[in-house]
């Protein structure tokens, strides 16, 4: 069996639920178990509904119910489910009506409130989705997180699925799937032991889907979102980017840290921890092959048939993206009275580490130690305690450009990357490679970043 997952806009209205039911329906075969998203941007205006909620009356909460109301309404009629909402969905939109009633007179929203107030965006599109699949004709029945086995700790807008409901899952969804009913889950919310509403963070029906993927040991795992992949670069940098057919789980998780914001590692790891493929597909446009996301490429799947690796000129195969981080502050130290003497480092990022400050790209000489952070940061405090081992050169307005790749072949992809730099005159500042075994990466001025990914785009994709 597999896991399909349909995003927010996937599902956002009548028509994109028909194409999802299309989608679902050449996929029967491999039992598919669905989880969803809430419809749209709904989670987006339950937030906001609570934000006119501590601010106005209840007037103000009428207009923010009925547009949430409309939304699944319209989605209801649009799907000739009925002229009115049923009983149970009516049921979830009353209880919706007295938090956001209460949330206006106490004038308070914590994070347990907020998690049980989102949590009704997937509750709707669950009900809504499983509706039209019975409509049509395929037998499916839409379930709660919780009654689907997941249980969650308590940490209120970032919780964490427990272990454990990697057993309740298989136990309640697989006896469905023997009766050949198709369970339809919500993405996102869980409860903890307490029975209280949770949810995993935004975006966090990927990770849902990768954990029922996980605990059900399915061939794999479908995101179905409204791109075509994860591409060869940002397509309003570069136009003609491409999705990549295949990466893998490191290379996935550096494209999202470095700006390709499409699957988030984390959602990943129940996948990565078991072997299950991801793979990445586009409701917008179920013919495009999408990205798979593996665990490990086979050694030798980068090479042309009989020629030997060192002899074959570097490529788009060895080349899985490129991707710039901009707005990055390049941080220069140079040692002053410590030159050579061991602790020098541990002192540099003791300074860090007590500001609670990350670094991001790392570079060293014998006297100096230049490294990364986001331009977020305020320095003040760490200029002064690093003043008194160190010259300190603060850079602002840098970008990194990382570009995902087989390090196998770093000599020939840096020979390219520093050939196009030259070319267009811009110079290296700082580069790195190595903790992992898929990224370069350098830095160049903020100005320059869209151009050098233009132009290494170009050079390695054509
Ligand atoms: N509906 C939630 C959100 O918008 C969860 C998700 O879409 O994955 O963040
Ligand atoms: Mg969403």
């Amino acid at each position: 069996m597999i896991v399909m997952k349909f995003g927010g806009s996937s599902v956002a209205n009548a028509e994109r639920i028909k194409k999802v039911i299309e989608i679902i329906r050449e996929n029967l075969k491999q039992k598919p178990v669905i989880v969803l998203s809430a419809m749209g941007d709904t989670t987006d205006y339950l937030l906001e509904a609570a934000e006119t909620a501590l601010r106005g009356g209840p007037a103000s909460i009428k207009n923010a119910l009925e547009k949430i109301t409309d939304i699944h309404l319209n989605a209801y009629t649009g799907l000739s489910l009925g002229k009115t909402l049923p009983e149970d969905i009516n049921a979830l939109l009353a209880d919706l009506n007295a938090l956001l009633t209460g949330i206006s007179l106490i004038k308070e929203l914590s994070a347990r409130s907020k998690d049980f107030l989102v949590s009704f965006g997937e509750r709707l599109s669950a009900r809504i989705v499983s509706a039209a699949l019975n409509k049509v004709g395929i037998p499916s029945q839409s379930l709660d997180a919780w009654d689907a086995g997941i249980i969650s700790d308590a940490v209120y807008g970032a919780a964490e699925i427990l272990s454990e409901s990697e057993k309740t899952v298989a136990e309640r969804i697989l006896p469905l799937l023997d009766k050949g009913i198709m369970p339809v889950i919500t993405g996102f919310i869980a409860k903890d032991a307490d029975g209280i509403i949770t949810t995993l963070g935004r975006g966090g029906s990927d990770l849902s889907a990768a954990f029922i993927a996980a605990a059900l040991k399915a061939e794999e795992a479908q995101v179905w979102k409204d791109v075509d992949g994860l591409l060869t670069a940002d397509p309003r940098i570069v136009p003609d980017a491409a999705p990549v057919a295949e990466v893998t789980y490191e290379e996935a998780a550096e494209l999202a840290y470095f700006g390709a914001q499409v699957l988030h590692p984390r959602t990943m790891y129940p996948c990565i921890k078991s072997g299950i493929p991801v793979r990445v597909k586009n409701s917008y446009n179920p013919s495009a092959p999408g990205t798979l996301v593996i665990a490990a490429r086979s050694k030798n799947s980068n090479l042309a048939e009989g020629t030997p690796q060192h002899e074959r000129p570097v490529s788009g195969r060895d080349v899985r993206s490129i991707t710039t981080r901009k707005n990055v502050t390049l941080v220069d130290i140079i040692s002053s009275r410590m030159l050579g003497q061991s602790g020098f480092l541990a002192r540099v990022f003791a300074v860090f580490a007590q500001e609670g400050i990350s670094v991001d790209m790392l570079a060293t000489s014998e006297v100096s130690v230049s490294l990364t952070l986001d331009a977020a940061y305020n320095l003040g405090k760490v200029c002064e305690e690093l003043s008194r081992i160190a010259a300190v050169q603060i850079n602002t307005q840098k970008a990194i450009v990382t570009i995902i790749c087989d390090v196998a072949r770093s000599s020939s992809i840096l020979e390219k990357a520093a050939g196009v730099c030259a070319g267009a005159g811009i110079t290296i500042q700082m580069v790195s490679q190595g903790a992992s075994k898929v990224n370069i990466s350098f830095i160049v001025d903020d100005t320059e970043a869209d151009t050098v990914v233009r132009l290494l785009h170009k050079t390695f994709f054509g």
